[in-house]
């Protein structure tokens, strides 16, 4: 029997390939979607031709720096260089008699020197930026303007001394961000990602994405991680599904250590090629539990940088001594990176629901060097990923893009991270991860090399 009635739908998206043909969208949701050919009774006022690629869910990226990836676009990146003596050619032809400072990002390779800098310049500040943004190296001009020439003799800052720089770099203004926030926008659509989880979000980008998105210039759905004083106390209790499902600010990042290539990382022996340095802890017992405490009771979620396995090991102690499992897990905390990870851990993690918000590209990246840093014998602890997921622990991949590359392809192996574990990482399950009837029209549609089109709440925000 023929059907007689019909349903006006928004958007009509047919002749796709893999295991959804079509889909019927309105206001921005998921009405109606199947294989083979769409139904006559749905009354579509657009339809969109998907010339026989393949759909897939809305990607989501659960770690990445969104205003550092945009922003790299207007800096000079060195991450080419491959030696220090073309980093000094470079840093040379950069500098004019109209240089007032110079600071560059990327550099990969081996460690600089204060003497190496001051060959440059003696009179304008210079700082070089590791690739993990979690160390720099400076010259003594800077030094002795900051005042800390004799507490880092060496030009070289870590992790929370990189404080003492603020007030010597160039301001940037609501402009630039503006700009960079877009830039990170396209460059993120065009990969087929729908969704982030911004990493340590300050205040001023943070107004900024509200603007944008009040303005309604923004189509990346974001969730915030809020990291400083400033954006802390601006939103002291969670607020979330903002702008349509495109804003989430319900997370706080905090870092318990450093990364693994300025030794910063925190790991429970000592680094093999630093005899006795065991890596830094960024904090201490009373701080941890007290934001752990007030997180708890403004219902915030804790997202936890942890790369070295005596950072996480900490952590867990702290849950284990003065909270209960059950406030924890309601609040969905995070481990960020575990690159190193102790396999004894795994149970308590359990007990707590920590998601392991893991990044497979930083392991095949590190890979060169990690031995070193490690030895032999604890490389066996590195990317336990398989381990986890048989322990039943949740985990969401990311790609912590500007420091790694962004397209999800890569890391084919982990497309249910990407997908529904990065859903239930932002509380968000029952609108993302999947594509189901009534959750947001969110997917990408791919060719075999390219992404061909993304859409975002029924929108195509993206075509090749
Ligand atoms: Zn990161």
């Amino acid at each position: 029997m023929q059907a007689c009635w019909e349903l006006l739908i928004d958007t009509l998206f047919y002749n796709g390939k893999g295991r959804i043909h079509w889909l019927a969208s309105s206001r921005g949701w998921i009405q109606d979607l199947g294989t083979g050919k769409p139904p006559k009774h749905l009354l579509a006022k657009k339809k969109i031709n998907l010339e026989g690629h393949e759909i897939f869910p809305g990607w989501i990226d659960s770690h990445v720096h969104l205003y550092l990836l945009g922003s790299k676009k207007y800096e000079l990146d060195v991450g080419f260089c491959s030696s220090q003596d073309e980093l000094l050619e470079i840093l040379k032809g950069e500098v004019t008699p109209k240089t007032s400072g110079l600071e560059v990002c990327g550099w990969k390779g081996s460690e600089l020197s204060l003497f190496l800098l001051d060959q440059v310049s003696s009179c304008i500040p210079i700082i070089v930026r590791r690739v993990d943004e979690h160390a720099v190296w400076v010259n003594t001009c800077l030094l002795k303007k900051a005042n800390i020439l004799k507490k880092y003799p060496t030009g070289f800052l870590a992790d929370k001394a990189m404080k003492h720089l603020e007030p010597f770099r160039p301001k940037v203004s609501p402009h630039e961000i503006e700009a960079a926030l877009m830039e990170a926008e396209i460059q993120l659509l065009s990969d087929g990602i729908t969704s982030v989880h911004d990493m340590a979000t300050e205040l001023l980008p943070l107004k900024t994405l509200i603007t944008l998105m009040q303005q309604k210039k923004m189509n990346l759905r974001v969730s915030c991680a809020l990291y400083g004083k400033e954006a802390c106390n601006a939103f002291p209790k969670p607020q979330v599904n903002l702008f349509n499902h495109h804003l989430n600010i319900r997370a706080k990042k905090i870092f318990i250590d450093g990364a693994l290539g300025s030794r910063g990382a925190w790991l429970s022996s000592p680094y093999e090629d630093s005899p006795g340095h065991c890596g830094t802890p960024l904090s201490t017992e009373k701080e941890l539990v007290s934001t752990i405490r007030k997180a708890l009771q403004n219902q915030f979620q804790l997202i936890f940088h942890v790369l070295g396995d005596q950072a996480s090991i900490f952590v867990l102690e702290i849950l284990n001594t003065y909270f209960s499992p059950k406030e924890v897990r309601d609040r969905r905390f995070r481990f960020e990176h575990l690159e190193v990870c102790h396999p004894k851990v795994l149970p308590l993690m359990k007990k707590f629901g920590i998601i392991a918000s893991v990044q497979p590209w930083h392991i095949v990246s590190d890979r060169p060097w990690l031995e070193k840093r490690l030895g032999k014998k604890r490389m066996n602890t590195v990317g336990i990923f398989d381990k986890m997921k048989k322990k039943g622990i949740p985990l969401c991949g990311g790609s912590d893009t500007p420091i790694e590359p962004h397209d999800p392809r890569l890391v084919k192996k982990f497309v249910h991270f990407y997908t529904v574990g990065g859903a239930y990482a932002e509380f968000s399950e029952d609108t993302k991860g999947t594509l189901e009837i009534g959750k947001l029209a969110d997917f990408s549609v791919r060719s075999k090399e390219k992404t061909e089109m993304t859409v975002v709440g029924g929108e195509v925000v993206y075509a090749r």
